[in-house]
């Protein structure tokens, strides 16, 4: 790591790559940066995917930043998808033949969509929801889609369902799980989200598993089987069982140059990195989701971050430890979340795990409607914060993440929760009504501290 004049390479422009090329341009203005990618000219959110389809958004107001920003920037961009790496040489090679020579290389290629070998995964009209390419891809199909069945209960399965509904699509969503997402979310909201999704009119199908996908004439999807032998007659199935690092290329890169003597990169589930997301080869980084952490970086942390926040932290770190004398240390922080349950929000901080563990205790309080819910979840002895769940109740960011990080009690949280309140529709209600319970539960009574949140929560916490 030095502050040397030297090309930087990085494979990917989403919000890892486009992160840590934006912050090397801030403290280095010397260095040669260039962007590579297969999947569009210019980053965009990746989050926004759903509201194009939805009619919310068009694909010009996903972006980030204008199209002059980047040569401003002496940001260089080619599209293309990179097929081979030569590290001893460093070089690497585009689907087009063009090859190109990088002093520093970084890996900030995503993820794709898992899919686990389902007869018929292969039919037209079969697809998950990752890239741009796969939006068109599900317009270009839904003319002909009768009735939709998505597969796989998670944030982007009930996304795809929300963007088909939007279009009056009739959904059957399959489920494995007792609960949708039940994995992650405790049983309470886990089915809080289940109702939801009811009332939203999609045909949610608990404890209900994919066998097969059935084809007509034309290679087409034309129904699924679920293991318990029920046929469903759909026009387009969406694989949303989760997604995995984006490194079916490296492995097969390795395989080429492992057949020529080559060092190769190491590969797990994804690409190996130390806290200073640096790979086994010399200057060769990786970050954003296709990076995994050799060591582990706090016991309820997992070695792939898959998500927009911590893409960000990783482009931001690396950027600062190639330009910086004094390299630091990745420091995830709080663990911190967010997403949209239909027009439910959900925000999780910290480790909120789907069963209690053992030391631990948790109140939950749900509104009666059925549509505002949080969870405290605390160490039994010191009452010290450790996660929150909440749903419907859009939280303050530094409220909670300060509170977790500093250990703050449940005596001394619940009396500045009204601070953390950032719904201007609520008053007090949902904070008195967690206080009432946390107190029905233990017994003891709180009371509100009266310190305004931004006086500094520091000032008003004990
Ligand atoms: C539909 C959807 C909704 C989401 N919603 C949320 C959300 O609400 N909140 C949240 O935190 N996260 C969300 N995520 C996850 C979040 O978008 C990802 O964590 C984040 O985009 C990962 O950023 P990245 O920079 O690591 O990679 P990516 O954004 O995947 O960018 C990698 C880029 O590299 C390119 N690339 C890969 N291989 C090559 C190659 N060989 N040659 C050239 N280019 C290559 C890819 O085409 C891609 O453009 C969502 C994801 C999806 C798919």
């Amino acid at each position: 790591m030095n502050n040397t004049v030297r090309k930087i390479v990085i494979i990917g422009n989403g919000i890892s790559g486009v992160t840590c090329a934006r912050h090397v341009r801030k403290r280095d203005s010397s260095s040669e940066i260039l962007i590579i990618s297969g999947e569009s000219d210019h980053f965009f959110s990746r989050t926004a995917l759903m509201y194009i389809y939805m009619g919310h958004m068009k694909y010009e107001h996903t972006k980030p930043y204008e199209d002059w920003f980047w040569e401003k920037n002496r940001i260089a961009l080619i599209r293309g998808w990179v097929t081979g790496l030569d590290y001893a040489a460093k070089a690497l090679t585009l689907a087009s033949g063009e090859q190109m020579a990088y002093d520093t290389l970084i890996l900030a290629t995503g993820s794709t969509p898992n899919a686990f070998g389902w007869p018929g995964q292969e039919l037209k009209g079969v697809q998950g929801l990752y890239s741009l390419q796969d939006l068109e891809q599900m317009e270009e199909t839904t003319p002909r889609i009768q009735r939709a069945v998505v597969v796989g209960g998670g944030l982007i399965g009930i996304e795809m369902a929300e963007m088909f509904r939007s279009r009056d699509i009739p959904v059957t969503f399959l489920v494995r799980e007792r609960n949708f997402w039940d994995a992650v979310l405790p049983t309470e909201e886990a089915k809080l989200i289940n109702r939801h999704i009811l009332e939203h009119h999609i045909d949610l199908r608990l404890e209900t598993e994919l066998k097969e996908i059935l084809a007509d004439e034309t290679g087409s999807v034309l129904g699924v089987v679920t293991k318990a032998g029920e046929e469903i007659a759909c026009q387009f199935v969406g694989l949303t069982v989760g997604v995995r690092p984006n490194i079916d290329f490296l492995k097969s890169n390795n395989e080429q140059l492992s057949k020529q003597g080559q060092s190769t990169l190491e590969l797990n589930r994804g690409i190996l990195v130390s806290g200073f997301f640096e790979t086994n080869i010399a200057d060769v980084y990786a970050i954003g989701d296709c990076a995994e952490f050799r060591e582990s970086l706090a016991p309820d942390r997992k070695n792939i971050e898959q998500v927009w926040y911590t893409g960000r932290m990783h482009g931001e770190t690396l950027a600062y430890n190639l330009t910086s004398s004094t390299p630091a240390s990745y420091k995830p922080g709080v663990w911190f979340n967010s997403a949209k349950f239909l027009d439910i929000e959900y925000q999780t901080y910290g480790h909120v795990p789907p069963f209690p563990l053992e030391g631990s205790d948790s109140i939950y309080w749900e509104d009666p409607n059925g549509k505002v819910a949080i969870r405290l979840v605390y160490e039994k002895e010191s009452t010290k914060l450790l996660g929150v769940n909440a749903l419907g109740w859009r939280l303050r960011h530094a409220f909670f993440d300060t509170a977790i990080a500093e250990g703050w009690t449940m005596e001394a949280v619940l009396s500045n929760l009204h601070k953390a309140n950032f719904n201007p529709e609520f008053f007090d209600s949902p904070t008195k009504a967690v206080i009432a319970a946390y107190s029905q539960k233990t017994g003891v009574a709180i009371s509100r501290k009266k310190t305004s949140f931004f006086h500094r929560i520091i000032g008003s916490r004990s």
